[in-house]
């Protein structure tokens, strides 16, 4: 069984601190403007590439800094913590796994330094079907080989920062499902360069909160054949084992956004006076706050626990979705708490509270929905009937 790591080395809280402290220089005003023209965090993110934090998990002789999930999830929950949205950039940290693990070493000598360093950005990652959601071995895109090409055609949606990325990640279908034993096989994972592909089309799709998200569309779109990850008709499988990492990262963020909401809460009910006295003191609003921190607190030792796991190579799997789902909801309780403690103020945009608000709704929903997470701890942990 792996240590776990529940108190944090020196290196660790020195890199979250430094993170902490560079997100400073995006204070809320930064991030209210661009929710409000729904614009992505270009110089943030440059900066944060150019501090090399993106690139924690590329191991250092591709010029990354090899760190562990844990020290990529401090990263991504000091962003959170400090009121910005690492969701712009989370996914190069968890789609980097597949590429990793499955990619060839020419593929990993291509691309793996150019991201590290800021030359190539990979933060796409194209999963999502408007016919299958959730039940991703139905997805109907297909990737048909011809010669030294496979040709794409099909459409994804919800597929976030494709404009602001030069790569793609992107599962689709090479042998179609009736001609497989198992619905999980014949999926394959390619790594795309999008930059003036012929025949692929993108459409900005605004949503409740400022997510840089699209619909995609593969009109025969061919790509070269040496973009295949590992081999054909593995890519669930590949897929699946990244899903750890990003369910330990999004419930890093989560933690962030609990303890971002907690901390303006309490901020906020010890300066607001009602009633001749602070609202902080009325059990009415002290409670749900004390509340939310301690579900924060309890839902963040199961994060350290599943990376801590991660980190030793072991399974983790069931650490990770509890995890996510844990970190994800204490986000909500401690969103709710805050919201509720500014009264009025917690509408108005210039608080900071309402886009906040939004932002960590969307952990309860994506990239896995809680109820799909249910369902993973009932039928794979608990071994009851299945679902689906
Ligand atoms: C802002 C945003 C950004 C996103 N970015 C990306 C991205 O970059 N790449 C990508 O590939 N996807 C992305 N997604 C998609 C996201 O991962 C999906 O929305 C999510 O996986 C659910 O799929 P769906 O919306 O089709 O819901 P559906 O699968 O249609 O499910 C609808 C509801 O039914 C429930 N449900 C379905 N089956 C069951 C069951 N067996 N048991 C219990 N409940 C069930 C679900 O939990 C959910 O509540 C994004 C979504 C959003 C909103």
């Amino acid at each position: 069984m792996s240590e776990i790591c529940i108190t944090l080395t020196e290196e660790q809280q020195a890199l979250r601190k430094a993170v902490y402290d560079l997100c400073q220089l995006y204070p809320g005003s930064y991030w209210r403007e661009l929710d409000e023209r729904r614009e992505y965090p270009e110089a943030f993110v440059q900066e944060l590439t150019k501090a090399g934090y993106l690139a924690a998990l590329i191991p250092e002789a591709y010029g990354g800094s090899g760190l562990g999930i844990l020290e990529a999830s401090l990263i991504l929950e000091e962003i959170n913590h400090s009121g910005g949205n690492a969701a712009a950039c989370h996914a190069q940290m968890y789609i980097m796994g597949t590429v990793l693990r499955h990619g060839s070493e020419a593929q990993k000598a291509r691309y793996l330094p150019q991201i590290a360093n800021g030359t190539l950005r990979l933060q796409a990652f194209g999963v999502t079907e408007p016919n299958s959601g959730s039940d991703t071995t139905q997805l109907q895109t297909t990737a048909v080989r011809h010669g030294d090409v496979y040709v794409v055609n099909g459409q994804k949606i919800f597929i976030s920062r494709v404009l602001q990325s030069d790569l793609l990640l992107l599962l689709a279908r090479t042998t179609p499902v009736q001609a497989v034993r198992r619905r999980t096989e014949g999926l394959s994972v390619f790594l795309i360069d999008i930059r003036g592909l012929k025949g692929f089309t993108v459409r900005p799709l605004r949503t409740m909160l400022n997510h840089s998200t699209n619909v995609l569309f593969f009109d025969n779109v061919e790509i070269p054949a040496d973009s295949l990850i590992g081999e054909e008709g593995k890519g669930f499988a590949y897929i699946l084992d990244g899903m750890n990492a990003e369910r330990i990262l999004v419930a890093a963020e989560s933690v962030g956004d609990g303890r971002w909401f907690i901390e303006k809460a309490v901020q906020y009910s010890k300066d607001r006076v009602i009633f001749g006295k602070a609202i902080g003191a009325n059990q009415g609003v002290q409670f749900p706050i004390a509340k939310a921190h301690m579900s924060v607190e309890a839902a963040d030792l199961m994060r350290l626990k599943a990376a801590a796991m991660f980190d030793a190579g072991e399974p983790c799997g069931a650490e990770a979705n509890i995890a996510k789902y844990l970190c994800a909801e204490a986000a909500w309780e401690a969103a709710n708490a805050c919201l509720d403690c500014h009264g009025g103020y917690g509408f108005a945009a210039e608080y900071d509270v309402e886009r906040k608000f939004r932002e960590t709704r969307l952990y309860k929903t994506a990239p896995v929905n809680n109820n799909l997470v249910l369902a993973y701890v009932g039928q794979h942990v608990l071994g009851m009937p299945r679902s689906y």
